[in-house]
């Protein structure tokens, strides 16, 4: 379908684009002036300026992604084979692979179709005496239903998948700051924070914030950024407990400590470029994402949209027809139960998630980041509206 949107002399709108600046950039090169590479001085200062940003009494422990930090957080909680973690069918497979690390097994659940959020229903009919965990992910940056979550957990500890949730507020609370056992944020690349890779455990439970310090770096009782700072001989520590590998850089702390002061600036152009989107595809034959509720903040890393049935064109067809425009587009999520390894291992089909699977077929995100210009913006509305609008779409 040429156009004159689809000439080829425009530049390609990328899907992501991490919004890394000048500060970004002196506070890593100060890194690799100092000496410091792996965990150290901007490591620390990035963990408590993140633990101050969520606030109530929250620890921060920095990590090396947000997969590592939900390995973390379900090792601490004690998780083992022949227990059952309860998860989404759509997310991302490192929501779910993180328990089987530890030899347990995921149980999936379907989304509730008016949020693409998982289910608490769902949820509560999925409990078994064998569930030792739930973890929520806050689709696209718009919280789940974390009081109905608790409700239907009972005294089950709740490890939010929060890589999607920076900044987002549930009841007017950041995600986060909320009781559940954990929380974990992720610096990926793409994410609203980002840093190349990187996460962040945050929790309140002192324990539990313990035992991930020790189990990121080796099982040892202290960094080596505390080992060349305290009294102790400097070449002494103890191993405890057989860790792992999961400690962040100091180059990726320098990243963060800048990306974090502008979260709110960076997630408030993402909201207006949301906003913008609405507007212009209000008349469109397609399902716009879900808001939060009224006093409640979305962070906007995803603009989910939905194809309806009447629209001329199905969702490859759309996203070929983007990409001929020169836009970039993604899916979000392929459910993990059409995947073969987890379709395979636990006998999951699509029956068992008529929702996941009725979204999967429609769902494409659009790009929406901060570095975004005016023009992009209006580029993608015009090759959205030159795709599907038209005689039916201005009806
Ligand atoms: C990106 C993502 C992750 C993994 O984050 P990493 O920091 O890359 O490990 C986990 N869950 C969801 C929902 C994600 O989108």
């Amino acid at each position: 379908m040429p156009s004159a949107a689809g000439t080829s002399d425009l530049r390609h709108i990328p899907f992501a684009l991490p919004d890394v600046g000048e500060d970004e950039i002196t506070e890593v090169v100060e890194s690799l002036r100092s000496g410091w590479l792996t965990t150290g001085p901007k490591t620390k200062r990035f963990e408590a300026q993140f633990a101050e940003f969520i606030g109530g009494g929250a620890e921060a422990i920095a990590v090396s992604s947000a997969t590592a930090g939900l390995h973390l957080a379900l090792e601490a909680l004690g998780i083992a084979p022949g227990d059952e973690v309860i998860v989404p069918t759509f997310t991302f497979t490192a929501t779910a692979e993180v328990v089987r690390y530890l030899g347990a097994d995921p149980v999936f659940v379907d989304l509730d179709p008016s949020t693409l959020n998982m289910s608490p229903s769902a949820v509560a009919r999925a409990i078994t005496p064998r569930t030792r965990a739930v973890i929520p992910v806050h689709i696209a940056g718009l919280a789940c239903d974390m009081a109905g979550l608790a409700a239907a957990a009972g005294s089950i500890p709740i490890v939010e998948d929060a890589a999607h949730a920076l900044p987002c507020t549930h009841a007017g609370q950041l995600i986060g700051g909320l009781a559940s056992a954990a929380t974990v944020f992720s610096f990926y690349a793409t994410k609203t924070v980002a840093v190349g890779e990187g996460g962040m455990v945050v929790t309140r439970d002192h324990r539990l914030a313990e035992r991930c310090r020790r189990m990121r770096l080796h099982g040892i009782d202290r960094d080596a950024f505390d080992r060349y700072r305290s009294d102790r001989p400097a070449w002494f520590y103890e191993v405890v407990a057989p860790g792992y590998k999961y400690n962040m850089t100091d180059l990726a702390a320098s990243l963060g400590i800048h990306q974090l002061r502008k979260v709110r600036a960076m997630q408030a152009r993402r909201a207006e470029i949301g906003a913008r989107y609405d507007r212009a595809f209000r008349d469109l034959p397609i399902e716009l994402p879900p808001h939060s509720v009224a006093g409640d903040e979305h962070s906007w890393h995803l603009y989910i949209i939905r194809m309806r049935p009447d629209a001329r064109v199905d969702r490859d067809a759309f996203i070929t027809g983007m990409a001929d425009r020169g836009v970039g587009t993604s899916v979000h999520f392929i459910p993990l139960h059409m995947h073969p390894y987890w379709r395979d291992a636990y006998a999951l089909s699509d029956e068992l998630f008529p929702n996941a699977s009725a979204a999967y077929r429609t769902v494409v995100s659009l790009p929406i980041y901060s570095k975004m210009t005016d023009a992009d913006v209006c580029r993608v509305i015009a090759a959205v509206v030159d795709i599907l609008g038209g005689e039916r779409g201005s009806a």
